[in-house]
């Protein structure tokens, strides 16, 4: 019987297009199918053909349901994929928000490459649509934590709790054959996580590939709420308006737990908080009705509770309701997507009124280069949206509400395998984060450790 191989289709050498392929006794398994996102380069990869016939693959595990993980679902069924895809209950609701949002962007996207006509295709055409993404869904089945599932024959899989995003998983898999074990860490979240609980310890594993995103970057320890009050209170004070950019899932909902904490303890004025992204709201359900039900991923306090219940949430998921926020005057609060200002509804509140100095611009993650959410970072003058430019006359200021582990919550999980693995992986990372995350994992454990490389194969027998 031929030996189990891994390769790296996906997410090794960058930190987007997450997908790995474990072969053994004849069956294919796919972990993570996710889409290559960020810079022209890595998004036309997209399009390359597929490295095995997708009808070829028996099923899809996700780690996740963001789009760097699970974006190129609808693409894989499109190109003949039949099997099921098993995901968390979290991954799986999720999912059903953000692929569909997916499709339409490719949508959007060829319709405007083809009014402008820059594209090599012709006509420009979407990866998938939405119904597409619709469609794939169909395949999706979800599986408890901590339970064993027969993916495909010989292969069982278990997903652990990775404490990232709702649903997030790192998943631990056995190869009945050889006995080996191959943990996928999936993106791991930080133990400081508001509302999730952290992951969970790796027990046994002969092989772990762990992400690296932030392999080489340590968080601030600086305390967010001090700059949240500082920023909210003074601009309140002006009557002014906090325009909190934040990606839709799971940011949104830490940015509004800070602001439920700082007016339970009286350390910001009560103003009204607008959740002005479709997305974002419809994540915003789902989060609460977790929480509510008391899910096993959600904090033990939090649970049975109606979440951010000391503050004034007010979601406006239509067009015609974001618009009337540009009427209204402050102090007021409003949280939009997309989180380094690329896109979506927080342009026209920037635009609207960032040559205000009463309001301010808040940052709450990671910046890009490249984006505007980083020329804000770094203090530009002017910013272009719309096609036109804005003088910054609003505060801006930046907060670390990060949901990645860094390079020392990266090495304490891979610690909590025990014995020693065989090899550590490293992938989703850029080069000197991976190779950051090895030298760590290699000096301070002790553990054999390597970056992976794009298309490589691995003996996991
Ligand atoms: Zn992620």
């Amino acid at each position: 019987m031929a030996v189990p191989m891994l390769t790296f289709i996906g997410g090794a050498g960058s930190v987007t297009g997450s997908k790995a392929l474990v072969e053994v006794g004849g069956k294919r398994v796919l972990v993570d199918c996710g889409l290559f996102q960020g810079r022209k380069k890595l998004r036309q990869q997209n399009w390359d053909p597929f490295p095995v016939a997708p009808e070829s693959i028996d099923a899809v595990l996700l780690t996740h349901a963001h789009i760097d993980h699970c974006g190129y679902l609808p693409r894989l069924v499109k190109l003949g994929f039949k099997g099921p895809v098993y995901c968390t209950d979290g991954t799986q609701m999720l999912a059903e928000i953000v692929l569909p949002d997916s499709g339409y962007l490719q949508e959007e996207e060829a319709n405007y490459a083809n009014r402008v006509g820059y594209s090599k295709h012709d006509p420009a055409l979407p990866l998938y649509t939405r119904q597409e993404a619709v469609d794939s869904l169909e395949s999706l089945e979800a599986v408890p934590f901590d339970h064993g599932v027969a993916a495909v024959e010989g292969v069982r899989a278990t997903w652990r709790k990775a404490g990232h995003i709702l649903g997030a998983a790192s998943i631990d898999i056995e190869l009945e054959e050889s006995g080996s074990r191959i943990v996928f860490s999936g993106d791991l979240g930080r133990s400081t996580h508001p509302l999730l609980l952290p992951a969970d310890p790796i027990g046994k594993a002969d092989f772990v590939i762990c992400e690296s995103t932030y392999g080489d970057e340590e968080h601030s320890a600086d305390d967010p709420d001090d700059v949240l009050a500082d920023v909210i209170t003074e601009a309140a004070g002006r009557g002014g308006v906090v325009i909190i950019p934040a990606f839709a899932v799971d940011r949104t909902e830490v940015v509004l737990w800070h602001i439920d904490r700082l007016v339970a303890t009286g350390r910001i004025p009560r103003l009204p908080v607008f959740v002005d992204s479709p997305m974002a709201c419809r994540a915003l359900d789902v989060y609460r009705a977790e929480a509510y039900a008391g899910s096993e991923e959600v904090r033990p306090e939090l649970r049975g509770n109606k979440l951010f219940s000391s503050i004034e949430v007010r979601e406006t998921r239509t067009t015609d309701e974001s618009k009337a926020l540009n009427s209204r005057r402050g102090p007021m609060i409003i949280v939009s997507a997309s989180g380094m200002v690329t896109g979506g509804r927080v342009i026209h509140h920037l635009a609207n009124r960032i040559g205000d100095d009463r309001n301010a611009v808040l940052l709450v993650g990671f910046q890009a280069p490249g984006t505007r959410g980083d020329a804000l970072r770094h203090g530009a003058h002017q910013i272009k949206m719309l096609g036109r430019y804005f003088a910054v006359r609003a505060r801006v200021a930046s907060v670390d509400l990060s949901a990645h582990a860094d390079g020392t919550d990266l090495v304490d999980w891979l610690a909590t395998a025990s014995p020693n693995p065989r090899l550590v992986i490293a992938n989703h990372g850029e080069p000197e984060a991976c190779e950051a995350l090895v030298a760590a994992t290699e000096d301070r454990l002790g553990f054999d450790a390597v970056v992976a490389r794009p298309g490589e194969r691995i003996r996991v027998d």
